[in-house]
């Protein structure tokens, strides 16, 4: 029996040689024994110790964030992705520590953390022994060329914004000033929210498993991978052997990371696959005792040798084929609708190259299964083929649409970066068409005909997109559509976003002269953000225009007092104290208004114009004759 599952392996590509030596009497001993799989092998015991550790794991992160929910304060989150936040911002966290430490201890121990830490590979593993159960075992995907794209995909991670900074602010330090973020309140912030996060899980978790192997994400996706693979090669830690090998092949044939063993032990004495994840099941299940984990020269320092041949599953145009398609995919789908994180995009990515591919197989070969599933035979397309095919449609489908709609994305959010008229003025009056330049109209235009399209036909909302909608809409005079859409945004949105649109929102709202609304939205913004000084601005002038004269002077007062160098609250504390009769009140907050007002005739325009609408009319005639001043012939004072 064990010969028959040996022959199957090397026939789907599981190892590539035969082994020379006669099966060892104890292993075909075994066949039925307690502690022997059906096939003659030994169970590993390994394989109990390291499901607790991933167990033990899973619940250490849940008490994580049950402790964060009770107590409002935790530690940092503890995954390597929160070193971008270290290289980027220079903020000191858990994130870092912990992946730093990891790869210090991968360049002694190899890739022991990969193996026994990470809470996705538990998911792999967890979904390769569903699959098993339902008589289902994941078969490796081999690609020569799309290996490297965990190593990519770290570089560009890690690496990039290093180096971008280094060429775009060659004045600013490598490596920004070092702040303490050991300790936060909002742990989630950087996180996706659970509403991704699951469907995150199913991709990286079962689907790359079923599809590419038990170890499909770690091999075609991770990032972190592509350094602990990387570190792995320079390890003295490695899984050895003994004399005692007769290269029965138990260990290749247990092997979840789809070494070699066997066939590496044999021609280097240890195993050099950068993919070993030292999860010790080989050493566990070796009938002679073989093999043993300890130390001696690194894998980089062994010549490679051409002895040991691979059998990979893609000819070489269509490993061409499928980095094309991986790229592809991967662009299509990575921040659609300011959903799909990074890791999602890779994850996503591996599986539609695998599904292009084999389709493509599908209709090409005369022969074709997938598991136990017989999806063509004789040239003829079965059941299984169609709903395969079916399924393979609808997913690169929605991958094409999804690549279509971040495409309106991409150009509806480069058009907006293109405007250039200053919020401040577009913001002093409703319809701001004077202050519009020829170009700025084509931005907005080109810019709100993307993102209709993409908000049209998309199959989520997505609220990054839908304010920048609201600002052309607003832009080009549509300013209740501009308000209804703030106010969508604002419903799909959270945090500092949020405040931002119901702060956009109560402002317009303000110079269409809702006062009541406009409070309303304004309370919002500054409920989600207390610190959102503009809010308290605008809503001041709600205030005062509903007569609530000393609430307003309030809330102004309130503003300066956390920036002093706000000039239009300076000036607008001045006008209402004038109004009030406090005379050296007023001309103290003119005085500060004077200090901090640019000497720019728009800024002055735009003043006077908030001023006008408040009934300060003294004040704001004051700031249109600067305006004239300052450019003569400027549209801007007779624009009153
Ligand atoms: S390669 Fe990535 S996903 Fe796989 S075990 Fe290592 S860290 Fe986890
Ligand atoms: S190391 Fe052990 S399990 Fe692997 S081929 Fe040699 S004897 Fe067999
Ligand atoms: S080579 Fe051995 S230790 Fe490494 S991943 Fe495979 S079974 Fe685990």
């Amino acid at each position: 029996m064990f010969l028959s599952k040996f022959a199957n392996l090397v026939k789907t590509g599981c190892v590539s040689r035969e082994p020379k030596k006669p099966i060892s009497r104890r292993a075909n001993t075994g066949v039925g024994a307690p502690g022997y799989s059906k096939t003659g092998i030994r169970k590993s015991k390994n394989s109990r110790w390291r499901a607790t550790a991933l167990i033990l794991l899973n619940l250490f992160m849940i008490a994580h964030i049950i402790q964060w929910r009770i107590m409002g304060r935790t530690v940092s989150p503890i995954e390597p992705s929160e070193t971008m936040y270290t290289l980027q911002n220079g903020f000191i966290n858990a994130g870092f520590i912990f992946f730093t430490l990891a790869i210090l201890a991968t360049l002694i121990f190899g890739r022991y953390i990969c193996g026994w830490g990470c809470h996705i590979l538990a998911l792999q593993d967890f979904c390769g022994w569903l699959l098993k159960k339902m008589g289902l075992h994941p078969k490796p995907f081999r690609s020569r060329l799309l290996v490297y794209v965990p190593l990519i995909g770290a570089l560009y991670m890690f690496v990039w914004p290093v180096v971008y900074r280094m060429f775009s602010a060659p004045h600013e330090p490598l490596i920004p000033k070092f702040t303490n973020h050991l300790v936060t309140t909002n742990f989630w912030q950087t996180f996706p929210t659970v509403a991704v996060a699951i469907p995150f899980l199913f991709v990286c978790g079962f689907m790359t498993v079923y599809f590419l192997g038990q170890k499909g994400f770690c091999t075609y996706a991770c990032p972190y991978g592509g350094f602990f693979g990387l570190a792995d090669k320079f390890s003295p830690g490695k899984i050895r052997v003994t004399p005692a090998c007769n290269q029965c092949g138990h260990c290749t044939a247990t092997c979840t990371s789809n070494v070699l063993v066997h066939a590496e032990v044999k021609q280097y004495g240890m195993v050099v696959d950068p993919g070993c994840m030292k999860c010790m099941d080989c050493v566990s299940v070796c009938p002679n005792d073989a093999l043993y984990f300890g130390f001696g020269k690194p894998s980089i320092l062994v010549p490679k040798s051409d002895a040991i041949k691979r059998n990979y599953s893609l000819t070489w145009p269509e490993e061409i084929v499928g980095v094309l398609v991986f790229f592809g995919s991967f662009l299509a789908v990575r921040g659609v609708y300011a959903l799909v994180p990074f890791l999602m995009a890779l994850g996503c990515a591996t599986v539609t190259t695998f599904l292009t591919l084999k389709t493509w197989r599908l209709f090409r070969a005369k022969e074709l299964s997938f598991y136990r599933f017989n999806l063509k035979s004789a040239g003829k397309i079965r059941k299984a083929g169609w709903a395969f095919a079916m399924f393979a449609f609808v997913w690169v489908g929605l991958n094409a649409h999804s690549g279509w709609i971040r495409y309106h994305e991409f150009l509806g959010n480069r058009a907006f970066k293109k405007v250039q008229v200053p919020d401040e003025l577009a913001l002093a009056e409703v319809n701001p068409a004077r202050w519009l330049s020829a170009a700025d109209r084509q931005n907005i235009v080109a810019g709100k005909d993307h993102l209709q399209t993409a908000s049209k036909l998309g199959l989520f909302v997505n609220n990054e997109t839908l304010p920048k909608l609201a600002w052309f809409e607003y832009l080009l005079g549509n300013t209740e559509q501009s308000v209804e859409l703030l106010g969508q945004s604002a419903a799909y949105q959270k945090g500092e976003a949020k405040a931002l649109s119901l702060y956009y929102r109560g402002a317009i709202l303000n110079r269409l002269g809702r006062y009541d609304r406009a409070q309303t939205s304004l309370d919002q913004a500054l409920a989600e953000r207390d610190d959102l000084i503009l809010a308290r601005q605008e809503k001041g002038e709600s205030l005062w225009q509903l007569g609530r004269r000393d609430e307003a002077i309030s809330v102004w007062s309130d503003a300066v007092r956390r920036n002093p160098r706000l000039a239009l609250v300076n000036n607008e504390l001045a006008g209402a104290k004038q109004s009030l009769g406090k005379i050296d009140e007023a001309s103290s907050h003119a005085m500060q208004a004077d200090q901090v007002t640019p000497n720019d005739p728009l800024f002055h325009w735009m003043i006077g114009r908030r001023l006008q609408d408040l009934g300060m009319t003294g004040l704001s005639e004051k700031h249109f004759q600067r305006a004239s001043q300052l450019n003569p012939g400027n549209q801007s004072p007779g624009g009153r």
